[in-house]
């Protein structure tokens, strides 16, 4: 499904992807761990399209397209989302109305017509229940004044009206208590299946005892040094990341 080769990223002139290689397939889950400043995020980001990054060498496919010839909002209507698309506060628009443009975006890319406002309005209400979302959210300008948690909840139920086939979800697990954390996990989970694949990057090994992942790969400095199943995590929760990075080097 994805393809990352010899991946070469720089920002501003100062390379942060050094070589990235990454294949996922339909049906899985991979999280990305590592040490601050390895480039994890520049990854997602560099995958989804956004903006200040430099690919110096290196590809990226999807289902056989080349991703880097594609815009950003082609890139999202093949399937591929990262999670706060939309970080940012958009002081004035409504949550209700980001989510139905994203829709009728993606609808449109298939050749269908818009969603009819009923079916929309079920569907998120629906998937807002699901994540244990008050409907008064739909009604709040994007992202202005929520709490983190309240953010990471909005990212997954983006994730659950849009259904990408890659779902890309950077640090799900930042700010959120413990009830949040499993009403994301469950959203998230509720995303598996074997047509669709989940990139996430994570700090904490404890999301992944409620996300079970099929690859954990440990990125540092640019690179993924180390790949292997949710034990490596727990492995890492217990080393840390120094020992991962003296036996890449060795
Ligand atoms: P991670 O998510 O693994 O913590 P990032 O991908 O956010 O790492 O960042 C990797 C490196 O790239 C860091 O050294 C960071 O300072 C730098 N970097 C990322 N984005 C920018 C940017 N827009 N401008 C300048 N430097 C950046
Ligand atoms: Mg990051
Ligand atoms: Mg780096």
């Amino acid at each position: 499904m994805l393809e990352v080769k010899d991946l070469h990223v720089s920002v501003e002139g100062k390379e942060i992807l050094k070589g990235l290689n990454l294949t996922i397939n339909p049906g899985e889950v991979h999280a990305i761990m590592g040490p601050n400043g390895a480039g994890k995020s520049t990854l997602s980001a560099v995958i989804a399209g956004n903006e200040g990054y430099e690919v110096t060498s290196g590809t990226i496919t999807f289902e056989g397209q080349d991703v880097l010839e594609m815009e950003i909002e082609e890139r999202a209507q093949a399937g591929l989302l990262l999670g706060f698309q939309y970080p940012v506060e958009i002081p004035g628009v409504k949550n209700v109305y980001l989510l139905k443009a994203a829709l009728n975006a993606q609808r449109e890319a298939r050749g269908e017509g818009e969603i009819p406002a009923p079916e929309f309005m079920k569907l998120v209400r629906e998937k807002l229940a699901f994540m244990k979302m008050d409907n008064s959210f739909l009604q709040r300008a994007v992202n202005e004044g929520f709490s983190g948690g309240e953010k990471k909840r909005n990212e997954i139920l983006q994730m659950l009206v849009l259904q990408p086939k890659l779902a890309m979800l950077d640090e799900i697990d930042s700010g959120l208590d413990i009830d949040a954390m499993k009403v994301v996990a469950e959203g998230v989970n509720s995303l598996r299946s074997a047509e669709r694949a989940i990139l996430m990057v994570t700090h904490y090994q404890r999301l992944l005892d409620y996300i079970e992942p099929d690859y954990v790969h440990v990125l540092v400095d640019g690179r993924i040094v180390k790949s292997g199943d949710k034990d490596l995590a727990l492995e890492l929760e217990s080393r840390g990341y120094e020992w991962v990075t003296e036996e890449s080097a060795a």
